[in-house]
């Protein structure tokens, strides 16, 4: 009598565990990044045309990832995505420190206090009006927004009437509150940007002013150049809302007037920052 096969378990095999693929470790030296790139731009990666080039922006993603609760200052996983950061550049720092440690190079952390105090004093002296007016400048945004709150809600709601009257298209309407929500965000992104990168520009002023041995591009003019362009957009959106709200010109004009004095100052106090060339941004054609 034939053997009878050996009939198969029914039991099913627990499925293979799938191991998540090993991400490829991030080299700041890989060609396809753009090396210094993000020293000169404006921060605002989700609008950056070069997120793809620049290493930082890979690095945020790599930590922080698709998932919006890393990206949720009240979940846990943020607060733990942090303290990797935190481990990380500790790691990296100290490394820095070994190989330095020992040479002449490196300096006391009194000595280094004690050399950005007085940094820092001669750049507010030497930048003290223009920071004063960028200062200025964002609080003078701040009130404008606090004073007109109502005047976005009035639009929408005045788009709304029109366009049941038949008198504006559903699709002018949308380009309208979209130029409005753009300029908003354009405004509130540079508001405190200029301040803080006047500040940096200044700083790098005095540093170079005391090691005129550093040859090459400088800082302060990279740095003022971000903050021309920062202005400029600034400007450029308050024309906008000044076009969009004819009734409002008065306290934009302030604001206007204020800006473009704070543009003149900058372009006075950095006449070649025009000229500097920022890694990607002006690398194009
Ligand atoms: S270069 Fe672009 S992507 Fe990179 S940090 Fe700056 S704004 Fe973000």
């Amino acid at each position: 009598m034939p053997e009878k096969p050996a009939r198969k378990s029914s039991k099913k095999l627990p499925a293979k565990k799938q191991r998540a693929p090993r991400k490829r470790k991030l080299d700041p030296d890989d060609p396809h990044f753009i090396p210094g790139i993000n020293n000169y731009c404006d921060r605002w990666c989700e609008r950056c045309e070069f997120s793809h080039r620049c290493f930082n922006f890979a690095l945020n993603e790599r930590y922080f990832g698709d998932d919006p609760a890393a990206r949720d200052m009240t979940n846990q996983k943020f607060w733990d995505t942090l303290e990797r950061i935190y481990a990380d550049a500790k790691a990296s720092l100290d490394q820095s420190l070994k190989k330095l440690s020992g040479t002449a190079e490196m300096p006391s952390i009194e000595a280094a206090d004690a050399h950005e105090k007085h940094v820092d004093r001669r750049a507010r002296a030497i930048g003290q009006k223009e920071t004063k007016l960028a200062l200025t400048y964002a609080h003078m945004v701040d009130e404008w927004f606090n004073n007109e709150l109502r005047l976005p809600l009035e639009h929408v709601r005045d788009l709304e009437r029109l366009v049941m009257a038949g008198e504006v298209t559903v699709a002018n309407a949308k380009g309208d509150l979209v130029r409005l929500n753009d300029c908003v965000e354009i405004i509130r992104w540079y508001q405190h940007f200029i301040f803080v990168k006047l500040g940096r520009a200044f700083s790098s002023l005095v540093e170079e002013d005391e090691n005129p041995s550093v040859a090459g591009a400088k800082d302060s003019d990279g740095t003022a150049k971000v903050t021309l362009i920062s202005i400029e957009r600034s400007l450029a959106a308050w024309n906008v809302m000044r076009e969009m709200f004819p009734e409002k010109t008065d306290s934009m004009l302030e604001l206007l007037v204020h800006l473009d004095r704070l543009r003149k100052g900058v372009d006075a106090k950095f006449p070649k920052a025009r000229k500097f060339r920022r890694a990607g941004f002006d690398e194009r054609g």
